[in-house]
């Protein structure tokens, strides 16, 4: 990787790329369309929560605009989890449903990973039941974390070089950091997961050619967590106190690095343009 120079890096946007997903889908939405089997994805939330709402009307437009039928199984925040459990089976038991999303936050008694059991991996187009993230590390077909998929699309997108790069993932959760870093060792990057008992954190991120930052702390990489001429992507999508989007990485760092993903703009439209596309690809192959 070249060194930066001073020079501000360069901007790894997210909306190019995300348009010629969503156009693609679009196209193949309205073949299936025709055919009378249109696609069709089910969100099922159980919360109050203001973001959630903000995102999942988000989704229902942007599938809107794709041809893509979006229906909401709003269960409220006090919903039990063997009403959630019975929905998402239903919605798994459906033939006119193509992909099915567990909206989060979720009732404080119930578990993403236990739930999403409950989506049949065929529709699971965020990879949240746990079968999709095991086929996913064993190399096997698999829908995967639409957010850990756009890591790895954007960075394609934009020429960055995988194989035989050190990529360190900051985050290990198992929408975003895991799966990111599977998808990273499948593209022969040698890789590090850090977390929150990760000592010394700058000195293992200051040890990556490729750094991703998904961990919800606004601005917790700084210069000091990245080499000169690294690149970086910005997973983290976090609420300031003024209701603007903050990324985890500090804006200082593209006095440093190389190449750095935006937030907004960057890993996020690429994610919902991928679960458009997976509802797609969901819907084709139920067909
Ligand atoms: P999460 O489930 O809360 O996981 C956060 C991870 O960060 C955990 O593994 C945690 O470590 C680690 N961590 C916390 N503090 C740390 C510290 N000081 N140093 C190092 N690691 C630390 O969050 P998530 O769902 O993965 O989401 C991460 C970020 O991505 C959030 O900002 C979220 O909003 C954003 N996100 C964006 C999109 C998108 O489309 N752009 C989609 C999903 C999520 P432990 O495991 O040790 O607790």
């Amino acid at each position: 990787m070249t060194q930066n120079q001073g020079s501000p890096a360069r901007e790894l946007t997210g909306r190019e790329l995300a348009t010629a997903i969503r156009t693609d889908a679009a196209e193949r939405a309205a073949a299936l369309a025709a055919r009378g089997r249109p696609a069709r994805l089910a969100v099922v939330t159980a919360t109050d929560d203001e973001a959630s709402a903000w995102y999942v009307r988000s989704i229902v437009n942007a599938a809107g605009k794709v041809g893509i039928e979006c229906e909401v199984a709003d269960l409220g925040p006090g919903a039990e989890v063997g009403e959630i459990r019975d929905r998402l089976e239903a919605l798994s038991a459906d033939e006119w449903v193509s992909g099915i999303i567990l909206q989060t936050p979720l009732p404080r008694d119930a578990k993403l990973e236990d739930l999403a059991s409950s989506i049949v991996p065929a529709k699971d187009v965020d990879g949240a039941n746990p079968l999709s993230l095991g086929r996913l590390a064993s190399g096997l077909p698999a829908f995967a974390p639409a957010t850990a998929e756009a890591v790895v699309r954007l960075l394609d997108h934009h020429g960055i070089p995988l194989s035989g790069r050190h990529a360190v993932v900051v985050g290990r959760s198992t929408v975003v950091g895991k799966p990111a870093a599977h998808l990273l060792l499948d593209r022969d990057a040698t890789v590090t997961v850090c977390h929150s008992r990760t000592a010394d954190l700058p000195a293992v991120t200051s040890a990556a050619d490729v750094l991703v930052a998904a961990v919800g702390r606004i601005g917790l990489i700084t210069p000091d967590h990245v080499r000169p001429g690294a690149v970086v992507v910005d997973v983290g999508t976090n609420q300031t106190e003024d209701g603007t989007l903050a990324g985890d990485v500090d804006p200082a760092v593209a006095t440093r690095a190389s190449a750095l993903t935006p937030v907004p703009g960057g890993v996020g439209p690429v994610t919902t343009a991928l679960l458009l596309a997976h509802t797609v690809q969901a819907a084709e192959s139920l067909a």
